[in-house]
């Protein structure tokens, strides 16, 4: 049987399973939490028993969506959990590193393992994929999952996360893999209960006026490079802790960048609140592929939206090496459109 892209073998595992494990990547976004709700309430409506973990807390964003569902993930607390479970269903990442704190006891647990995810070339660490990356979202492939399996048990709760994966994995349907098939799912979505003013509202309009000041001084500090292709956001761990923001506070920032007429390459450079780490979020338009800087840094993604960290090095350090790459990228790709 194809390990790959084999939604069969997926339902099969999920089918004979009664105690299900859920989990996604470290620091989720709106498509991992909502993919792991809609499956965690899909199981749930099939008279399964699950567990949500994930290594980080839930984005302040985020509890809106959450009734109670959502664990952090407890080494004392979860180890049993892990044992005693059928299956472990992981969302939205395609490299088991991204799991971090969870990787090891799901790794090593023995239990059945399938990957639901739209990144590029997923790695080889569980039993069965159902994978394609031609999909908005991994809340879509949820949603196909679903219709594969027993449509009739999405409901409202269900729709509600899938519409939230897919709202923030889309840039609010604006990417480019937002097509008309798309829209038929968020139409059937609506006419099942997901509310879209409200949904927007919860995870966009929420900002306190420290964090709206921290993105008026990042916007202040905005710098261009390469002929004002690229353009570089920096946030220092002192801009942080003036503005009493955390790294959960940054989400869109990055999107910023690319606002600017002209720029084809937007990076945002963080410095983390908590240890020392420098996250790296990267986002292009057109045939520029971030996904290549990001590599450079060890991390990954996709081709618009990709990010990596960077360890023991300064924020200027990390600022020079994205500068130099996107360079390295731009040369190399007008190189190519000349040929
Ligand atoms: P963001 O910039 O929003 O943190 O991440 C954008 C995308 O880049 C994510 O959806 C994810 O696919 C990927 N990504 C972010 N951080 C990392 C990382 O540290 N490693 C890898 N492999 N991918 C990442
Ligand atoms: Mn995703």
């Amino acid at each position: 049987m194809d390990k790959y892209n084999n939604i069969h073998a997926c339902f099969e595992i999920f089918n004979s399973a009664d105690k299900l494990i859920i989990t996604g990547h470290t620091n989720p976004d709106g498509d991992a939490i909502g993919s792991a709700l809609a499956l965690y309430r899909f199981a749930k409506n099939c008279g399964k028993q699950s567990r949500i973990l994930f290594d980080s807390p839930l984005p302040h964003n985020m509890h809106f969506l959450n009734n109670g569902e959502y664990e952090v993930y407890d080494s004392t607390e979860h180890g049993g959990v892990i044992a005693g479970s059928d299956a472990v269903f992981i969302l939205d990442l395609n490299d088991s590193r991204r799991l971090k704190r969870l990787e090891k006891p799901i790794l090593d647990s023995g239990k059945r393992k399938v990957v639901i995810d739209h990144h590029l070339e997923p790695q080889d660490f569980a039993n069965y994929y159902y994978t394609d990356n031609n999909a908005s979202s991994t809340a879509e492939l949820i949603y196909n999952f679903i219709k594969f399996t027993d449509y009739d048990k999405l409901d409202k709760g269900v729709a509600e996360a899938i519409y939230t994966g897919i709202l923030t994995d889309t840039g609010s349907f604006r990417f480019p893999r937002t097509d008309a098939d798309l829209h038929r799912i968020i139409a059937d979505l609506i006419d099942k209960g997901a509310d879209p003013v409200k949904i927007y509202d919860s995870v966009y309009n929420q900002n306190s006026l420290d964090t709206t000041r921290l993105l008026g001084q990042a916007l202040n500090q905005l710098k261009l490079y390469c002929d004002g292709k690229l353009c570089v956001m920096a946030i220092s761990r002192d801009m942080l802790r003036n503005s009493n923001a955390t790294n959960e506070d940054l989400e869109g920032f990055v999107e910023k960048t690319l606002t600017l007429k002209g720029v084809q390459i937007g990076v945002m450079i963080s410095e983390m609140d908590y240890q020392d780490e420098i996250r790296v979020s990267l986002r292009s338009k057109g045939e520029f592929s971030v996904r290549e800087i990001a590599m450079e840094f060890g991390g990954g993604g996709h081709f618009h939206a990709s990010g990596a960290r960077c360890f023991n090095c300064s924020l200027e350090e990390a600022r020079s090496k994205v500068v130099q790459y996107c360079a390295e990228l731009i040369h190399r790709q007008l190189k190519k459109s000349n040929n």
